[in-house]
């Protein structure tokens, strides 16, 4: 199985349980079963290494007439692909493998392969085959609707597409986990042993505290963001973009970067990690902060040890976590003063318009909270409010079964009740993400779980490194991304997000620490009494 990447801002994952076959020279005593297995996952990364090319060219460079001979060609692969991923073979090898004689004998990384594989498989092996070559279709088809519609602004083309990807997608983990809570599966694809028990705790600290926060911050007088207008060379954007990365610690040489229609990321494999952005001439600001949110995933899997190459560790399925640190680099460290202090002047050098905002207003501007329509271009804190509005969306659709016509409503009335502003148009409200139309229902929650972990491990950076302000502010960001790299990133998914934040913080997930970073940081920006 493979996630579709398409055109969201995001991290998504791919099933690059990359393991090649070994070599000669093996020792008498070893495993032939793990060899055997090792040569089996390598002959099956080949087929996602080709899938991922696939759609990294799908999503860059294919031309739209193409795309009909495109489609076919990534519905042959995952077929291929879902037959290796379900074959008899596999499953034999995996189970003599979960056997306690031979699993205690495996190392960390690899009885953690061995375990993922064999849940997927057994979850896959429920999958009739002809099934999932019509669901892979029906997602690929429903993608390219909803982008006509989005552009139309025009529900009703995308609608009955929709409904036939929602009912596929129910169908879908009901053959994975029949006994299981269908929402409750789906959430655990993105966040490994995540649940709407644990979310509805966490959210509804948020939905306490955010909406009086955000009404302070509306009482507050407004920065001034006319200094910014002006039109902005791409060319000079993508210099940005290249200084912005190498600030936070890409590495040129184990990553690529392209145009796309919306920014993402593609782990290939530890050595080849690649970013997309997207340039606006009035906007700047669009595809800098993009440039360090991807940044931060890249950085993410560009750092993982090497030991765990060829192992499920490389293979980063957890959402939340991933999304922790584009984000940390994207809004705890991004959106601060101390940040830019090292390298405004060079801003701009490379796009002049900068040399005559001084570096305070450029902070107002690049921290500027309202409530607005759309999501990804939503400030850090009413973007939580459009994630709580998506996951009870998704629990109203596959808790409550509401008639897909009712949708649109749905959300102007969540978003009306949650941000005080209702959308004129569907393609400001309901069509704006494409999640839904690849049925990566359950992903939404990840984006406001990995804010939540930042405030935690912002926290924790701190009681350990002291300000994060002070070592912007000398030039030591390296400092932070070893930080990151050393608790979390070198790990991979070795451990779940919960056994990092207890590894890392001491502590479960709480909503606290973020609430008390909002608190602190928009009082002083705005001048209000926490
Ligand atoms: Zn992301």
């Amino acid at each position: 199985m493979y996630k579709s990447m398409n055109n969201t801002d995001d991290f998504k994952q791919y099933w690059f349980y990359g393991i090649l076959p070994v070599t000669d020279n093996e020792e008498v005593f070893m495993n032939h079963t793990l060899d055997q297995l090792k040569a089996y996952l390598g002959k099956m990364r080949q087929y996602e290494h080709v899938l991922s090319l696939l759609y990294w060219d799908m999503n860059t460079m294919a031309p739209e007439k193409g795309m009909e001979t495109r489609v076919g060609a990534i519905n042959y692969f995952s077929t291929e692909q879902f037959r290796l991923s379900t074959s008899d073979e596999l499953g034999e090898m995996l189970r003599e493998l979960s056997e306690p004689e031979q699993f205690d004998t495996l190392d960390a990384a690899m009885q953690l392969t061995v375990k993922r594989y064999l849940r997927d498989y057994e979850r896959f092996k429920r999958i009739p085959e002809d099934f999932y070559t019509s669901y892979t279709e029906a997602k690929t088809r429903s993608e390219k609707a909803w982008e006509k519609a989005k552009r139309s602004s025009d529900f009703s083309e995308f609608a009955p597409h929709l409904e036939k990807v929602i009912s596929m997608t129910k169908e879908y983990v009901h053959y994975m986990e029949p006994d299981e809570d269908p929402y409750d599966v789906l959430l655990g694809l993105y966040e490994e042993g995540m649940d709407s028990a644990t979310i509805d705790r966490v959210f509804d600290e948020l939905k306490e505290e955010l909406p009086p926060l955000l009404k302070k911050i509306e009482e507050s007088p407004k920065p001034d963001l006319r200094a910014l207008e002006g039109s902005y060379d791409i060319n000079a954007q993508k210099k940005v973009q290249d200084m912005l990365l190498r600030y936070i610690g890409f590495d040129a040489d184990a990553g690529a970067t392209a145009e796309s229609e919306h920014p993402f990321t593609l782990d290939l494999c530890i050595g080849d990690v690649r970013v997309t952005n997207h340039y606006k001439e009035d906007d700047p600001l669009s595809a800098m902060f993009s440039a360090i949110h991807e940044g931060g995933h890249a950085i993410f899997g560009q750092s993982i040890d090497p030991a765990y190459e060829n192992t499920a560790a490389e293979k980063v399925e957890l959402m939340g976590l991933h999304e922790s640190q584009s984000r940390f680099y994207e809004n705890i460290l991004g959106r601060r003063r101390s940040f830019w202090t090292p390298i405004y002047d060079r801003l701009g050098e490379l796009l002049p318009q900068f040399r005559r905002i001084p570096l305070d207003t450029f902070c107002r501007a690049i921290n500027d909270v309202h409530p607005s329509m759309i999501r990804t271009e939503a400030d850090e804190v009413t973007y939580c409010l459009h994630i709580i509005l998506r996951y009870e969306m998704e629990k109203a659709i596959f808790r409550e079964n509401v008639p897909v016509d009712q949708l649109p409503r749905l959300w102007n009335d969540w978003m009306e009740e949650l941000l005080g502003i209702r959308p004129e148009n569907d393609g400001e409200g309901i069509l704006q993400d494409m999640h839904w139309s690849d049925g990566s229902f359950g992903y939404f929650p990840s984006y406001l779980l990995g804010s939540m972990y930042d405030g935690m491990f912002l926290e924790a950076l701190e009681d350990e490194m002291g300000s994060v302000d002070t070592i912007l502010e000398e030039g030591r960001i390296g400092e932070i991304t070893e930080w990151l790299n050393k608790k979390i990133h070198r790990y991979g998914s070795l451990y779940t997000s919960a056994e990092v934040l207890q590894r890392v913080c001491g502590r479960e997930l709480t909503a606290r620490p973020l609430l008390d970073y909002f608190n602190r940081k928009y009082s002083e920006l705005y001048g209000f009494k926490r």
